[in-house]
């Protein structure tokens, strides 16, 4: 889980045009950059990235999404790792897990129990030899 004030932070500091075109090369067009969508064939393109409002779509398939959705769909990367190459990009740390589950104590408690389970698990594994 990361505080999703991180991720509105890292979408802001990103530029999603340099991100996109270090993968597909974006042409200007009017005051968005376009190319030949990478989520299906075509031969004109139809696939638009607004600076403005940082995203993507395409009008051919409807793809559509921020820096990080386009990470995920065409480097087929996780959204955990999506959002890591993104912060070391432009410099920032991802919140660790630790930072989180002190500052909410609902989650706290949450994982509390699970690791309360996970060792109760880990207990009945060593006592029994079918494990
Ligand atoms: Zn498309």
């Amino acid at each position: 889980m990361i505080p999703n004030d991180f991720i509105q932070t890292l979408l802001a500091r990103v530029d999603i045009v340099e991100v996109i075109d270090r993968y597909v090369p974006l042409k200007k067009a009017g005051a968005n950059y376009a190319a030949c969508c990478p989520f299906h064939g075509e031969k004109t393109p139809s696939f638009t990235v607004s600076p403005t409002k940082q995203f993507y779509h395409c009008f051919g398939c409807g793809a559509h999404g921020t820096a990080i959705s386009f990470l995920m769909n065409y480097d087929r990367l996780e959204f955990l790792d999506a959002v890591e190459e993104l912060a070391k990009r432009v410099g920032m740390e991802v919140p660790r897990e630790t930072a989180q589950r002190n500052a909410d104590p609902e989650a706290q408690s949450l994982f509390n129990a699970l690791e309360a389970a996970q060792r109760f698990f880990q207990k009945q594994l060593q006592q029994t030899p079918l494990a």
